[in-house]
């Protein structure tokens, strides 16, 4: 336990009594998918992160020392990795710091009072940004902005409102956003999506929450506006589908009109099983959820302990998907989120005596790039898109010279 807490110095940790209630399995703790999901590990940070750590820790520094120690370390860590600073719109010359706008379809909102979680995972990359601000007229003006920005594009059909996880704010705050989107009556906004854990690690915000029914009228106020409310929630191993609790709400989400769909990275120590993947999908659409993406282990945080390897990776992901029937291959992987695009892994062959990667973007900073196979030299330690190279002697990936004049902008 004394290496939780150095660990928890430098990586986010919060968890609460449902998890550890109700998801854990003590019995067998050390082991156990859902405690190292949200309980740090020693083997998170490397062995000289840790000692500098608990270096500090055991001569009983300061709060000030402790911090400056974990921020070094944290600095380390590759907090704001694939370049998402690039894709922030803006509005009549004003930036929106909430918003992303990187996929011609699809807008990311990042409501302010929504930048914390139930619980926080460990693999998570996400605790740069982990603040907070609560503030009514801040939200107002917030999503007016997004507002704004949505009438002057009309190519954006959905509006995806993330996190942290939205679904820690009050009703009446996520009321706030909704009906002000709804009231903009924006024709060419069709989904509202939600991207969510709370489902895994706090499935009481839609069963005994004081405000639990009035969070679901506002997804049911969605559905019948005539938008679609699409719920994506993270689910990262198949016993956070086992509660009573976790599948009445779902049940009571679904009644709203909304759909769920779902999503995971594969992490080592966690979910790196083929075993496990199709239980979770099989276990998802049995209570009428549709599973969406399989992301690889992003390359920050404590990548070196999640991380599967791109070989691995694709070995796990067809032999998941070759156990299931074809109401749960609507899911889409293994992806990985970078610079570029979503990169997806089609497979590993051998082309003229080359083994090569086959790849595809399932979306591009450029849309067009989408679903054009490319290729990429065989590496079996590859872990993500940084670690490839073109295959058959080619200089560069056909995208990149595109890339390079996009990231100049
Ligand atoms: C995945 C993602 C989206 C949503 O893409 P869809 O293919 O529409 O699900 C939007 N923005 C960013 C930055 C993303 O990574
Ligand atoms: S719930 Fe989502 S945002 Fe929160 S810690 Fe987990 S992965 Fe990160």
């Amino acid at each position: 336990m004394r290496s939780i807490d150095v660990v928890a110095h430098v990586l986010p940790f919060k968890t609460n009594n449902y998890v550890v209630n109700e998801l854990i399995d003590w019995d067998n703790y050390q082991n156990d998918p859902i405690f190292i999901l949200n309980f740090p590990q020693k083997g998170m940070l490397s062995p000289e992160h840790f000692s500098k750590m608990a270096k500090a820790v055991d001569a009983g520094a300061d709060t000030a020392t402790l911090r400056k120690t974990a921020d070094e370390i944290r600095h380390q860590l590759n907090p704001h990795p694939a370049g998402q600073s690039h894709n922030v719109p803006e509005v009549n010359g004003e930036k929106l710091t909430g918003a992303q706008h990187k996929y011609n379809e699809t807008m990311l909102f990042f409501p302010s009072q929504g930048q914390t979680c139930h619980a926080y995972c460990t693999f998570c990359f996400r605790w740069p940004q982990f603040t907070g601000m609560d503030n009514m007229k801040f939200a107002m003006k917030e999503i007016d902005n997004v507002i704004a920005y949505l009438r002057q594009h009309e190519e954006i059909t959905d509006l995806l409102i993330t996190g942290g996880d939205p679904m820690v704010m009050k009703a009446s705050v996520l009321d706030t956003y909704i009906s002000r989107l709804l009231e903009a009556d924006l024709a060419h906004l069709q989904t509202i999506r939600i991207g969510s854990k709370s489902l895994a690690f706090w499935p009481y915000r839609y069963l005994s929450d004081p405000d639990a029914e009035e969070v679901l009228q506002i997804f049911k106020k969605v559905s019948d506006s005539g938008k679609s409310l699409a719920f994506m929630a993270h689910f990262n191993h198949p016993r956070e589908l086992e509660t009573e609790a976790v599948q009445k709400a779902i049940k009571k989400i679904r009644a709203t009109g909304a759909q769920i769909r779902t999503q995971s990275p594969l992490l080592n120590h966690i979910n790196a099983s083929a075993q496990v993947w199709a239980d979770m999908w099989k276990k998802q659409v049995g209570l009428g959820l549709i599973p969406y993406y399989m992301f690889i282990a992003r390359d920050t945080g404590a990548q070196e302990y999640f991380g599967v390897s791109l070989h691995r990776a694709w070995d796990i992901f067809q032999r998941a998907y070759t156990r299931v029937s074809g109401i749960a291959r609507t899911v889409r992987g293994p992806s990985m989120s970078c610079t570029p695009g979503k990169v997806r892994i089609c497979g590993i062959t051998e082309i003229q005596g080359e083994k090569v990667f086959v790849l595809e973007f399932i979306q591009g900073r450029n849309s067009q790039w989408a679903i054009r196979p490319f290729f990429a030299k065989y590496d079996p330690k590859a872990l993500w898109m940084d670690d490839l190279q073109p295959a058959f002697g080619k200089e560069e990936f056909f995208f990149e010279t595109e890339l390079a004049e996009m990231l100049l902008e």
